[in-house]
């Protein structure tokens, strides 16, 4: 066996299985190029997927004839001057074009600012035209047609044309949220068109708003916040503001959208308590390092990055994060009721303790905290909580010994339930108590023949979700059938929902569709739902389930409490944690330094 000297066709295709996976990955580098031309305006035109057409135009600085030629050589760059320790450029690799040329038919037409032609050359699968004028506006044009026709084994593992518009759609997003500076536009007969206007510096929230959309104006905390050299500035969701999976967290380095474990774990560590640990908040964080600090050279596609210090940088995100939070008013808020609870289940289950060893001091710190929180908080709301007050119409001759969760004497503020028992006294989130006994009912309808009982909804209910997840919905319909749910794709933009679980009532059904898409969103392609059933009606239960807020009779008090006892696991809501908690008269009186 001899060894051979590759062609430079084989190369560049070699290079192009790294830098071009998919047509999403052509559409970001010509978009990218675009930015570092310095255009003001960026078009994306698509067709087919972006398998039959891709056409990016801008306003930027544009190419000269002799340039053209270098563009779609391989190692041909004009923007890595400072070398690779001081990248400031989305590009440096000079391997796009070459690669894009080598495995589809590429026609880069370019006319410089300030000259008064135009050139364009072509590239077709890899053989290199000559440039020819042609008249058109300063900036440059790239189209690319018959993406992979040269290398037919890639185009086999293309998904449908609908998933490769979707990802195209997500790559300009990327792009434009970290660019609100510039305007975008989209189109294409395979999409809805979209237009994104140039905001102007401070703009930022206005794109970000009109990209992830759900009110996040309204929900966005600032977060400006600088260690060393190192800066991270952007917005973070309200922990209220969630979603059921990760996908609209946001990171961009140096203004380049990357994907780092990174995010996750900082974003993980600074909601922590905040946020049930099955929901995601939804953030956007541009960090700017000194380009000594991070190296974006790990992966062709430049979706990664290595930074020097990765725990400074952690330590930056945690930090931000957590002061925003606290300055939006939760953090205190949450602490002071964790700090409650736990003194108060300190004392209540903790084994009862010698006085000398539960020190007066350390009682008193204990509870300074949210004593004051209490107090300050009355004022407020002493209105809400007089009306909240229900009184018991007394079963009061119930036997209440035989009751574990007791008699219902209140609900207090909508949400909480005390009931008196035999020695103390329980109190119950009504709503995460009710989440699990509807998840145990869904299951136990799913266990048995014929699936979860239907209702046919007299009118269906269109609910618009963005198109990937009308796909997903769509090819996941006969698998949510037996779960009660009907539903069909309604135009590109939504879904028809047909039938919902009677189990659910009258629930908040777009709420539900909105939240499957994202636990399927999490599945790839091989799981069945049947695999992921518990999270499915985990799901299901969280929307059918009385929310907090809502007066309950007596009666439908104490059925909740009833069924709660002949519920297996119903101490516990489905995200872990307690649906209750017990105080017996003995703790009580401790409390109360009776004892
Ligand atoms: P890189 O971006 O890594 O330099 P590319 O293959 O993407 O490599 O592009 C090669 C060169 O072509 C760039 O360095 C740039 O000089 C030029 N170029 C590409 N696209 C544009 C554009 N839209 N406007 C102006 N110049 C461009
Ligand atoms: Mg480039």
């Amino acid at each position: 066996m001899s060894i051979r000297r590759l062609s430079p066709e084989t190369i560049n295709r070699i290079a192009a299985g790294e830098v071009v996976e998919r047509p999403a990955s052509v559409v970001k580098e010509l978009v990218e190029n675009a930015i570092d031309a310095g255009a003001t305006r960026i078009e994306v035109a698509t067709a087919g997927g972006g398998l039959a057409l891709i056409r990016v135009t801008d306003d930027g600085a544009g190419m000269g004839a002799d340039d053209l030629a270098l563009a779609v050589e391989r190692h041909c760059t004009s923007k890595l001057d400072g070398g690779l320790e001081a990248i400031g450029t989305l590009g440096f690799r000079g391997e796009a074009l070459a690669s894009i040329g080598s495995v589809a038919r590429l026609a880069l037409a370019s006319r410089q600012r300030g000259s008064a032609d135009g050139f364009e050359i072509a590239v077709d699968g890899g053989a290199v035209g000559d440039p020819r004028p042609v008249a058109m506006a300063p900036g440059t044009r790239v189209e690319v047609t018959d993406l992979f026709f040269a290398t037919p084994a890639r185009l086999k593992f293309m998904k449908s044309e609908r998933a490769e518009t979707a990802a195209i759609t997500e790559t300009v997003r990327r792009l434009a949220m970290a660019h609100p500076e510039i305007r975008f536009s989209l189109s294409g007969a395979d999409r809805t068109a979209t237009d994104l206007p140039a905001t102007g510096p401070n703009g930022w929230l206005d794109r970000l708003d009109r990209i992830l959309g759900n009110g996040f104006r309204a929900d966005a905390m600032a977060i400006d916040s600088g260690r060393g050299p190192i800066r991270l500035t952007g917005f973070a969701g309200l922990p209220t503001h969630h979603r059921g999976n990760a996908a609209q967290q946001y990171l961009f380095v140096n203004g380049r959208p990357v994907r780092d474990k990174l995010l996750a774990g900082a974003v993980r560590a600074a909601y922590g308590d905040f946020i049930p640990h099955d929901r995601h908040p939804v953030l956007a964080l541009f960090l700017d390092v000194p380009p000594a600090e991070v190296d974006v050279n790990v992966h062709p596609a430049k979706a990664e990055v290595r930074f020097r210090d990765p725990g400074l940088v952690r330590a930056l995100m945690i930090g931000a994060l957590r002061e925003a939070l606290a300055a939006a008013g939760h953090r205190a808020s949450d602490r002071g009721a964790t700090a409650m609870i736990e003194a108060l289940r300190r004392s209540a289950f903790a084994p009862p303790q010698a006085p000398a060893a539960r020190g007066a001091e350390r009682g008193w710190e204990g509870f300074a905290e949210p004593a004051q929180a209490v107090l300050t908080d009355l004022p407020r709301s002493a209105d809400r909580r007089a009306a909240a007050y229900v009184p018991a119409a007394a079963p009061a001759a119930a036997p209440v010994a035989a009751q574990p969760l007791g008699v219902p004497r209140a609900q207090l503020h909508e949400t909480y339930i005390v009931a008196e028992t035999e020695d103390g006294l329980v109190v119950v989130d009504q709503h995460a108590a009710h989440e699990r006994l509807v998840y145990e009912r869904l299951k136990a309808a799913l266990a048995a023949d014929g699936g979860v009982p239907r209702q046919i909804l007299l009118i269906p209910e269109i609910v618009e979700l963005p198109e990937e997840d009308v796909d997903r919905l769509a090819s996941r319909a006969a698998e949510l059938q037996p779960l009660g749910l009907v539903l069909e794709a309604f135009g590109p933009g939504a879904v028809a929902v047909r039938e919902v679980p009677g189990l659910l009532g009258h629930g908040d059904t777009a709420g539900l569709v909105r939240d499957l898409a994202d636990e399927i969103a999490e599945l790839d392609t091989a799981t069945l739902l049947a695999d992921r059933l518990d999270a499915i009606a985990g799901t299901m239960a969280c929307h059918g389930s009385v929310r907090a807020g809502r007066r309950l009779r007596p009666e439908e008090m104490d059925a909740l409490l009833r069924e709660m006892e002949a519920t297996p696991h119903s101490g516990q809501c489905i995200h872990g944690r307690p649906t209750y908690i017990e105080l017996k008269l003995s703790d009580i009186e401790r409390l109360f330094g009776r004892r």
